[in-house]
Formats: structure tokens, C-alpha cells, sequence
């Protein structure tokens, strides 16, 4: 490493708070936050703005077939950085807008510097991370790696039942760079953590070592709808209390196996009446875990349950898979590398696995890659009331800067 470098924070906060304003919603305190889904009027709007960004810098832009975007400082295997500008429908402001806007706030930089770099530098944000409107999450990355062919991608259908390639159309974002991507040279993200281990660990920036793995399935269960006073219980096939005995499976099983997590996240009953036993419900299941071997028993003991539970209750279960992933280990240079430019930087660094899913565990499969974590205050996110102060986005992004321009140099 040469001599530190720093971002410009108060244009990188501008650009935040101009993204943040295209789609506004509010916590229950006031905190403003974003509701952009993927591919949405908000979505484009966000996205033009960006990209008028990225032209203004002089950056050569494209998209790709499922509305990925990169700008680049020039041809050829670049150090990229990048995120995603979708969110969910209670957003906060810094979920995935941090990592993109600090990447345009790093190539702006080096521009102002003047410094030249033997590589070219990147900065991607790429479609529906957020996978709240259409499923699997990550969805745009993954087809930028080659994980997922463009077809299918384009024709998965939202939860508010469009096709992605008709939105992708219909918002302008069908482009002709073709898929996969050619590798770039490196891949580094900056996100907010997403979760309490930095303020609880007392750490400024973590260097992420890699992501858990992810086993998404949604569950239908049909039974016999009838009325709540004159079905005897021994006569009933009641789809809510098998969804609730999942919901407590689930729980149990996080709470058995090492290291596990499990998330009952939504459950719909049908017709949803005080006095009638249901028709059917459907309830989403995600179950986490660093190590596949665990997670695959998680799955196969939840699998065994369902199917007894089935036979018992007399109603039927099906299984959905909406999403899969294996955990992800980062390369082991790039995490050194992000965890000692921020000690030279002077910040309190810890190294760390990433909770959440994110867009840099599909660059993994193509190219060495890391990630940098800043601090969320309370862990909270998914939520308006996600906060990150403004010194720790700026040492997070200064991080991003030094680290890129090591790379490229
Ligand atoms: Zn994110």
C-alpha cells in the first residue's frame, strides 16, 4: 500500500439522500426510508438516476439481458465494485444504495486525483438482490455469473404475478451486453452489515469472510375447509394448525442443530374467517447455515416432518423450492487485504461471515472477491430505522477506495 486515500463524504450523502428521495416511505419514528422493488416505476427511476450519474463521470455503460448495469473507466478485466439499488417494501437507505454510490464516489475520486491505474475500475448494481418481488433473490447476479440462463430469468413471474422480461421492457432495461459477464479481475462490495455483531463487538468495519448458505421453500397445505362449531375436532384436516406445527418445527430445528437459523416469514390462510377451519394455507420457510452438511440435515429432518405431519393431520403438503444456495467462503487474499487497509487506515477491524445473502457470493464463483462491512447501529435493516453513522460509511467507503486502487495499480 502507497499513501492512504479518502472519499469525498459529503457528495457521497448526496447522492445518497438524491436516491433515497425517488422513493420515499417512513418509519414509525419518522426515519426515512425505501420502497423500490425490483423493476417497478421507483426501481427506474432510481436506476435512471444512477446511470445519468455514471454518464456524467464519463464512464462507459452497459446493460446487460436481465437489466444488469456496469459502468466501467475502460475496457478489459476490471476491479469492480458494486450493488444492488432495489430494496425492500420497508427499506432503509443504505441496503445495497451504499455499495453502488460508494463505487461511483471511489471512480469519481480517482478521476479528481488523477491517479492512473494499470485496470480498468467497475461499478455494477444489479437486478432484483432483494428477491421481495421476484424469486430466487440475487437473481441478476446470478445470471451475471452464468449461475441462472437469461431465459429462465426472464420468465419468472413477481409476486404481483408480471413477467420479468415484460418489466425489464417495459422500463427500458433489456440491454444487449450479452451473459455471463467476462470475469473482471477482482470483485470487492461494501454493504451495511445487517446485523448487531460489529456495535455488539465493539468494531468499526468488518472483513467479510463469507456468506451462509440459503434453503428458501415454500409450503402449501390442503385440507378440509368447514365450519368452526359443528366439525368434531377428531374429524378435522386443519391446514393453520399444520402451519403452525411447522412454524414450531422450524424453531426447534434452529434451535438443535449447530449454528442454524430458521425463519417462519409468512403464512396465509385461506379464507382467513374467525369460524371456519381452512381451506389451505401457504407459509415461506428459510433455513441458514455456514455449513452445508448442516444445513442439508436442517432440510432432510424438516422434509421427514412435513411428510409425517401430512399423514397425521390427513391434509397435503407440498414443498416449493424458491430459492438455494450453498454457503460461500471469500478469497483469502482479498479478506487480508480488506482487514489490513482498514487497520492502515486506522479502524477497528473483525472478521466475520455474512448473515444475509448478498450479489459479491455469485462473483465469487468467477473471480477472487471480498466484502467490507459497516457497522448497522442496533443491527437493524429491512426497516427505515436502519442507520449507519455517518463516520463509519465514510471509513467503510475509504476502505472501498484503498482497496480497489491497490488492486488496480
Ligand atoms: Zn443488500
Amino acid at each position: 500500500m502507497t499513501e492512504l486515500l479518502h472519499i469525498n463524504a459529503s457528495r457521497l450523502h448526496a447522492r445518497i439522500d438524491a436516491l433515497a428521495a425517488i422513493s420515499p416511505i417512513f418509519g414509525a419514528q419518522g426515519e426515512p426510508g425505501n420502497a423500490r422493488l425490483a423493476l417497478t416505476d421507483e426501481d427506474r427511476d432510481g436506476r435512471d438516476l444512477v446511470v445519468t450519474w455514471m454518464r456524467d463521470l464519463g464512464l462507459h455503460v452497459e446493460i446487460d439481458g436481465v437489466g444488469n448495469v456496469v459502468a466501467s473507466t475502460g475496457p478489459g478485466a476490471s476491479v469492480m465494485t458494486g450493488s444492488h439499488i432495489d430494496t425492500v417494501r420497508t427499506g432503509g437507505r443504505f441496503d445495497g444504495n451504499l455499495g453502488v454510490l460508494a463505487g461511483l464516489e471511489v471512480i469519481e475520486r480517482v478521476a479528481e486525483l488523477g491517479l492512473i491505474l494499470a485496470r480498468p475500475l467497475a461499478v455494477a448494481f444489479f437486478t432484483n438482490e432483494e428477491g421481495a418481488r421476484f424469486q430466487p433473490d440475487m437473481l441478476g447476479s446470478l445470471v451475471a455469473v452464468g449461475g441462472l440462463g437469461l431465459e429462465e430469468a426472464l420468465d419468472t413471474t413477481a409476486i404481483d404475478g408480471a413477467r420479468l422480461g415484460d418489466e425489464l421492457d417495459r422500463i427500458g432495461y433489456a440491454g444487449g451486453l450479452p451473459c455471463p459477464w467476462a470475469a473482471p479481475h477482482a470483485f470487492v462490495e461494501l454493504h451495511v452489515e445487517q446485523g448487531p455483531v460489529l456495535e455488539s463487538e465493539g468494531f468499526t468495519i468488518g472483513a467479510v469472510t463469507g456468506v451462509q448458505g440459503i434453503s428458501w421453500q415454500e409450503v402449501t397445505i390442503v385440507g378440509q375447509s368447514n365450519h368452526a362449531g359443528t366439525t368434531p375436532m377428531r374429524l378435522r384436516h386443519d391446514p393453520a394448525y399444520a402451519a403452525a406445527a411447522i412454524a414450531v418445527e422450524v424453531r426447534r430445528l434452529a434451535s438443535t442443530l449447530p449454528g442454524q437459523l430458521g425463519t417462519v416469514g409468512k403464512i396465509d390462510l385461506t379464507p382467513n374467517l374467525i369460524n371456519v377451519v381452512p381451506a389451505s394455507a401457504s407459509l415461506t420457510v428459510d433455513l441458514r447455515n455456514t455449513d452445508e452438511a448442516i444445513l442439508q440435515r436442517a432440510e432432510h429432518e424438516f422434509a421427514a416432518f412435513v411428510d409425517a405431519l401430512a399423514e397425521a393431520e390427513g391434509v397435503t403438503i407440498s414443498r416449493r423450492r424458491l430459492a438455494r444456495f450453498e454457503p460461500v467462503e471469500f478469497d483469502a487474499e482479498m479478506i487480508a487485504r480488506v482487514e489490513t487497509t482498514a487497520a492502515a487506515l486506522g479502524h477497528s477491524v473483525m472478521r466475520l461471515p455474512s448473515g444475509a445473502g448478498h450479489d459479491a457470493q455469485m462473483l465469487a464463483r468467477v473471480c477472487p472477491t471480498s466484502m467490507i462491512f459497516t457497522n448497522s447501529v442496533k443491527g437493524i435493516s429491512h426497516n427505515p430505522a436502519e442507520y449507519t453513522s455517518p463516520d463509519d460509511i465514510a471509513a467503510g467507503a475509504d476502505v472501498l477506495l484503498n482497496v480497489m486502487v491497490d488492486l488496480a495499480r
